[in-house]
């Protein structure tokens, strides 16, 4: 790296004065004699300080007496922003009073009126010696910073930089509760060395550069850090992710690109590489842990060959290999029509009716039979396939219910659920729209089951898509209510006509008095916020009752049913259900 102390400086000066005929002279003579110098050119104080907050210039050159605002006010002001400008007073000698306050500002030089050139040349060069000296030193400050946290050849952070990253990357790691993961990627080149012996080492060095820009186009440039830990060693950290799978889709797209050869200017070589992985919390809550243990796992990766990653967790690995493969064929799931609903009916229980029932979709894999949605729906998130997977669903859902209707079977509102993804999209409310108008359903009879985490977000475009969704007449229900993190404030500003108390508090309700407390709470809040509510996950009379008692008019579950195909689900629409056997209006405790 060459030494960056050689380059030539420039400076910044300002200079003040509202007498034109000294205006126009000092500056031909700063022109001529000071060309490398850039000139700020002012009329009073006042203008000169607005140019000083603008420009920050290194010098100020000031007339005293001006209308406005005197120079020495302006200096004063301006010494109290930096302390380090540099000021040339210009002054008669009668004004002894105001050199005193000169003085005390800490001004660097005063040159008499009329101005004699040569002094003020003398004063202009002394300063820019000064400011010369300046950054110099902080240019060898940078400079040796460089030196310690860079790697020379191939300007990539280097293994201190590389550590400090990591430590910064984990505190907020540990202040955001573990909830968002991290990935240390450690690895090497195969048989490097063998290029180093046989082209010798500039060539090495070459190809070492060549591979450090590879890796940056393989990370995400604002948030990874690829830095070089010495040879052919390099790291990668991969902050604030989802799941390990994105760490290994990184591994992943690493090892592809070095499938095309490393251009160099005489040689066209092939390499490959082996990527050991990770993940924090899981593998480690300390960066030592991380780096060592993504080492090792970087050696499990070479005893298996070459070009793979390998976990430091054996069974993050099946996990990956598997998502991997899932991914894959679910961008396929689509076109082959593997997808398909089933549906679950939202019970009154006041009544023992059916009010309502939600579309669950299934993904039927070819050779892994049913695939939980609760694995491919994050994946279809992750990859954005959610969108149009998302839109198949809804139409779907409205299609049958349309259909439905048209055989004379009680009309009833369908939930679908919706990603907080979907709503990142920008037209999400006019897709809806298009759908209800396309299977000529109406609005009334669609539900749209959202989670809190909408509002993480892009709040604003969730607030606006949910109005206009609220406003075409679709119910809006919160689904997995109190599992989420952000404020209930958001409640009351939203459109909300239901809350759904998630399963988790329902599962236990009958044993767990917290689990209680907190439906109890849900369902005053929505009493008291005047919205629907419903418990989902009830899958026994015990719970059904105390729900029942505790004033929750809505139940969903495997006590009621399970989710059925769209033939069993018309047979199930004239049974009477569990009903309540508490009075109107009466709460047991
Ligand atoms: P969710 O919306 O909270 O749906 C309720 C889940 O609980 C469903 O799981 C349902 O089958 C299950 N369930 C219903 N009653 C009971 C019960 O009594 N006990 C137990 N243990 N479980 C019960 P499923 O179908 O596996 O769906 C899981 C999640 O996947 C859904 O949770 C929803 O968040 C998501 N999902 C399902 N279909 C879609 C969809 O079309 N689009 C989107 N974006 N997400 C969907
Ligand atoms: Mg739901
Ligand atoms: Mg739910």
């Amino acid at each position: 790296m060459e030494n960056p102390i050689d380059a030539t400086t420039a400076a910044t000066l300002l200079y003040v004065e509202d007498d034109p005929a000294t205006r126009k002279m000092v500056t031909l003579m700063l022109r001529r004699k000071f060309p490398q110098v850039s000139l700020l050119l002012a009329e009073n104080g006042q203008m000169g300080l607005q140019l000083f907050t603008a420009h920050k210039p290194d010098i100020v050159m000031t007339d005293v007496r001006m209308p406005v605002m005197d120079g020495i006010r302006m200096a004063r002001e301006i010494k109290a922003l930096d302390r380090r400008t540099r000021v040339i007073i210009l002054t008669a000698a009668s004004d002894t009073a105001l050199l005193l306050d000169a003085i005390d500002i800490g001004i660097h030089h005063y040159v008499l009126k009329p101005v004699k050139m040569d002094k003020l040349e003398a004063a202009i060069n002394h300063c820019l010696s000064g400011v010369r000296l300046e950054q110099q030193v902080r240019q060898q400050d940078e400079y040796i910073r460089q030196m310690a946290y860079f790697d020379s050849l191939t300007g990539l952070p280097n293994r201190q930089l590389f550590d400090e990253f990591l430590h910064l990357a984990l505190a907020q790691a540990h202040r955001h509760n573990h909830d968002r993961l991290l990935a240390v990627l450690f690895l090497d080149l195969d048989r490097f060395k063998v290029i180093n012996d046989t082209l010798g080492h500039a060539v090495g060095d070459q190809l070492l550069t060549a591979v450090a820009r590879r890796l940056k186009e393989c990370c995400r440039r604002d948030r990874d850090t690829v830095a070089r830990r010495g040879g052919d060693e390099f790291m990668i950290l991969l902050p604030d992710l989802d799941s390990p799978q994105e760490a290994a889709r990184v591994g992943q797209k690493i090892i592809d690109s070095f499938a095309s050869p490393f251009v160099l200017p005489e040689h066209e070589l092939f390499i490959s590489t082996c990527i050991g992985i990770s993940i924090f919390p899981d593998d480690g809550t300390e960066g030592e842990t991380l780096v060592r243990n993504a080492d090792m796992a970087m050696y499990r990766a070479k005893e298996h060959g070459r070009s793979r990653y390998h976990f430091y967790n054996p069974s993050m690995d099946v996990q990956a290999a598997r998502r991997l493969a899932l991914e894959t064929s679910l961008r396929k799931a689509l076109e082959r029509q593997e997808f398909f609903l089933q549906y679950q009916p939202k019970v009154n229980v006041k009544t023992g009716q059916i009010v309502s029932f939600e579309a669950l979709v299934r993904w039927q894999h070819p050779e892994l039979g049913l695939v939980p949605p609760k694995q491919f729906i994050p994946l279809a998130e992750e990859t954005g396939l959610i969108v149009p997977l998302g839109e198949w669903v809804l139409r779907t859902a409205c299609a049958q219910n349309r259909t439905w209707q048209d055989a004379n079977l009680p009309p009833l509102r369908v939930a679908v659920n919706f990603s907080p993804r979907q709503f990142q999209m920008l037209r999400l409310a006019e897709m809806v729209e298009r759908v209800l108008a396309e299977t000529r359903l109406d609005p009334c009879w669609l539900e749209l089951e959202v989670t809190e985490g909408i509002m993480l977000h892009n709040i604003d475009n969730a607030i606006t898509t949910l109005h206009r969704l609220s406003e075409l007449g679709i119910h809006l229900a919160i689904d997995d209510f109190g599992t989420g993190y952000s404020s209930l404030s958001y409640i009351k500003k939203l459109p909300i006509n239901t809350l759904k108390i998630d399963q988790s508090f329902v599962s236990d309700i009958t044993v767990n008095p917290d689990d209680a407390a907190i439906a109890t709470a849900v369902i005053t809040m929505a009493q008291s916020l005047r919205l629907n509510v419903i418990a989902e996950g009830v899958e026994a009379e015990e719970q059904a009752r105390l729900l029942d008692a505790l004033q929750c008019p809505e139940m969903q579950g495997f006590f009621f049913s399970k989710p059925l195909s769209a033939e069993e689900f018309p047979l199930i629409l004239g049974k009477p259900h569990w009903r309540s056997t508490l009075p109107p209006g009466v709460t047991k405790q």
